[in-house]
């Protein structure tokens, strides 16, 4: 059974805009699934549904095959159990210092003083932001303040974490950091759902991934099957990963037979190959 779901989506916002069109979604639990898509594809429509901020103009959403129901009660369990970090961490951190903003969303549980801290500094360790507890937000950097907002959200103990383009804005190697702890707490059994433009990241850290546009998943599956069909990837004006493009323009202009590779690693490991077989 998959532990999120949503089943033909389709949402239109108050003012006549159809933003999703029928998505069929699924994510095991465990999984690293990335969304890709063009701006204005619907990602964060498609995310805002999956904890219940959005209620969809027809079909349905299923958190561990129950449909989501939008009674105040039944929406504070969704919220617990998913968590969203929206793309602007400053829509997210409002508190005067990061401790009590990561103490929020356990405060709002109604659980002890002693369950709260040790939440708090759980959290605030698991993303290396231990030793920040006093500093007000708004004067941490970029990476830093993505880190908060993921601390408020583990704070809840959530089982998935849906996350809107974590790496925007950020420099490489604060996206790096931001994806390689993302996958540490998936491997820690949390599953992770991302929206991103970042192509290159995707092959090493995803599962799977959905291909989005125009309100409609035009392709899922594994980051393999999706970067091999690169007609439907720049239909959907996206790119391949930048070493899978300097493979096929090997293969296809230069003629070299050279296996297809979607990372550093893999395509570092055929080009030896390819050497070594000449
Ligand atoms: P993405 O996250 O992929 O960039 P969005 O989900 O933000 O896409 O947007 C999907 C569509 O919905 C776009 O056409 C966008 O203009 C529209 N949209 C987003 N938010 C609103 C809103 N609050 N009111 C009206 N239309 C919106």
């Amino acid at each position: 059974m998959a532990i999120l779901e949503t089943r033909d989506l389709k949402y239109s916002y108050p003012d006549g805009t159809v933003a999703l069109n029928g998505i069929n979604f699924k994510a095991e639990k465990g999984e690293m699934i990335a969304i890709l898509g063009p701006n204005g594809a619907g990602k964060s429509t498609t995310f805002l549904h999956f904890n219940g901020i959005l209620k969809p103009s027809h079909g349905n959403v299923l958190l561990k095959g129950e449909p989501i129901k939008y009674d105040n009660k039944s929406l504070l369990n969704v919220r617990k159990t998913v968590g969203i970090v929206f793309q602007n961490p400053d829509d997210q951190l409002f508190a005067p210092t990061v401790e009590q903003d990561v103490a929020f969303g356990p405060m709002n549980l109604g659980l002890s003083k002693e369950e709260i801290e040790k939440r708090v500094k759980d959290s605030l360790k698991a993303v290396s932001m231990e030793g920040f507890e006093r500093k007000p937000p708004h004067h941490l950097s970029g990476g830093q303040k993505k880190r908060i907002a993921i601390a408020g959200i583990l704070a809840m103990n959530p089982e998935i974490i849906v996350l809107d383009e974590p790496t925007s804005g950020l420099d490489p190697m604060g996206a790096s950091q931001i994806m390689k702890l993302l996958y540490e707490l998936n491997r820690q059994g949390i599953t992770i759902i991302i929206s991103t433009h970042d192509v290159d990241l995707v092959p090493i850290y995803a599962n799977k991934v959905y291909l989005l546009n125009e309100g409609k998943i035009i392709k899922g599956g594994t980051p393999r099957e999706i970067f091999s069909d690169s007609e439907t990837v720049r239909s959907a004006n996206l790119r391949l990963p930048r070493v899978a493009h300097l493979i096929e323009l090997l293969e296809k202009e230069d003629k070299l037979g050279i296996k297809m590779g979607y990372t550093i690693g893999e395509a570092r490991n055929n080009i030896k190959e390819f050497i070594k077989g000449e």
